[in-house]
């Protein structure tokens, strides 16, 4: 092979790190690498609920994909296929239109979705909070409501507007209730008549939040999120979503227009294209994280279930960014391996723990075996995440925005994305079409077709 061409999807978590590694492995030229993905910043993802409170900018968890890379070209657009004949990659540019992406190696890395389930209305009324368009929408959306219920005489439509359910007690739930809670108590300080009004619940069907913190932990996540004024119902779901109700599968009817769901995350759709074995919709891999029966082809993050060989047989890798990150350490050696005809590594890793941020002003952290809370939870997690952050600049705009809100206090102007009153759901904001393995055979055949007649082999 003399320039082989190496193609990787996704800028997330997984598939940033990984070209950052290749980078590194590969002298300058010698390999075409190329960044399928649909925009130009890699989401550091873990500080989203501090965006969505408007305690950063939401350019300070956008990492630019042209600071994080130096020899590798973007192809701006959705991999909404792949045909593993002919090893091509069909994109769906933002414009609409269809382009091959070939390649001699591929690397997957298209994390997940909000996960959906099938339960009425839900599809229509929730608001996501995985995205930056979503966690930017959802502080437009929650101060909106707030205005609108300050302006209501109407005391039904106060208290549909001042109630904010969250469903989900994993740590992205908790991050974006604790968080946005904080950001209406700062705005209630506008509406003094609203302050009693203001409710917020946060919904699980497990026994307990935060699993992942431990027993011990997890309790005194519960008594502190309890302790804020949030009403944390456990082993309850959603039955049922209109715009102005939320039934739970308890029989309570909750006036409300503002549901939060961050139940889950359901691996990206694409992976389903390659007709491959999956575990609940993730990609089966092998412990060298290539495809099976693929092997010009690697996979990685949330959307594939990887071996955890550090935890024991038949246990597959936590949806993590942790995971994600040395996954691409793996993958990028695997890629050069396979190419140079060497022998390829298997990935092992050991869990470090979790943070969990519940809104600047408490944290709690499980680092190693050891469980922390109060100021040093706090000082761990900032420093975590700080030192994950990939970017110098990227640390300083995070750094200065925590040091502006600590010396000016937040700020609840709203800017205006949530003005055409439609509510904007996860499905809404995540959800593109994909074609089938039949699709992605024949547009990829068809789009290489027209590629050789107008500009030859
Ligand atoms: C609010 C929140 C808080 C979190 N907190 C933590 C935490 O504290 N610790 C932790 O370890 N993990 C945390 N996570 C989880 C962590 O973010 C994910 O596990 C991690 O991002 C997975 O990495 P990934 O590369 O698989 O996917 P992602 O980082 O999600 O990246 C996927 C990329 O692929 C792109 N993409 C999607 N579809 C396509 C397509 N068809 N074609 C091209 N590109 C595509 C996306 O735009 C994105 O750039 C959190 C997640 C959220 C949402």
């Amino acid at each position: 092979m003399s320039r082989p061409r190496i193609v990787v999807v996704g800028a997330g978590f997984g598939g940033i790190h990984t070209l950052r590694h290749l980078e590194r492995r590969i002298p300058r030229g010698m390999a075409d690498i190329a960044l399928v993905a649909p925009h130009d910043y890699m989401l550091y993802s873990p500080l989203l609920p501090q965006v969505a409170s408007g305690l950063l900018t939401p350019q300070s968890v956008a990492v630019s994909v042209h600071r994080l890379t130096r020899d590798t070209r973007l192809v701006p657009g959705h991999a909404v296929g792949i045909d593993t004949r002919d090893r091509t990659v069909v994109v769906r540019r933002s414009s609409g239109e269809l382009t091959p992406c070939p390649y001699d190696r591929l690397v997957l890395a298209p994390g997940g979705l909000t996960r959906s389930f099938d339960i009425p209305g839900l599809s229509e009324h929730a608001y996501g909070a995985k995205t930056l368009a979503e966690a930017v929408l959802l502080r437009d959306h929650v101060l909106a409501q707030l205005e609108l219920a300050n302006d209501s005489r109407d005391p039904i439509e106060r208290e549909e507007r001042c109630r904010f359910i969250v469903v989900g007690g994993g740590y992205t739930g908790v991050e974006t209730a604790a968080s946005l809670l904080r950001l209406t108590e700062e705005a209630a300080r506008r509406y003094p008549e609203l302050r009693s009004a203001i409710h917020w619940h946060l919904v699980d069907i497990a026994p307990a939040v935060l699993p992942e913190l431990g027993e011990r932990l997890g309790r005194k996540a519960l008594d502190m999120l309890r302790g804020m004024g949030i009403e944390v119902k456990l082993k309850v779901s959603v039955r049922e979503v209109g715009p102005d109700k939320v039934v739970l599968t308890d029989g309570r009817v909750l006036p409300c227009r503002t549901l939060i769901w961050t139940a889950g995350v359901a691996p990206s759709p694409l992976m389903r294209t390659l007709d491959k074995p999956t575990q609940r919709g993730r990609l089966e891999v092998g412990a060298d994280l290539r495809v099976p029966g693929l092997g010009d082809v690697f996979a990685l993050g949330d959307a594939v279930a990887a071996p955890d060989l550090a935890a024991g047989t038949d246990c597959y890798c936590p949806p993590t960014a942790q995971y994600a990150s040395r996954q691409a350490v793996t993958v990028a050696d695997n890629v050069v391996a396979s190419i140079l005809g060497r022998p390829l590594k298997e990935f092992r890793h050991r869990d470090m723990g979790l943070v969990v941020d519940l809104s600047g002003r408490e944290a709690l952290a499980r680092v190693l075996r050891f469980d922390l809370s109060g100021l040093p939870a706090l000082a761990a997690t900032r420093g975590y995440h700080l030192a994950a952050v990939p970017s110098a600049p990227a640390r300083a705009r995070i750094v200065a925005n925590w040091a502006i809100r600590a010396l000016t206090g937040g700020e609840v102007s709203r800017l205006g994305f949530a003005d055409d009153g439609r509510p904007s759901s996860f499905v809404d904001k995540e959800a593109v079409d994909y074609l089938d393995a039949e699709g992605s055979r024949k547009e990829g055949a068809r789009l290489m077709e027209n590629l050789r007649a107008r500009y030859g082999d």
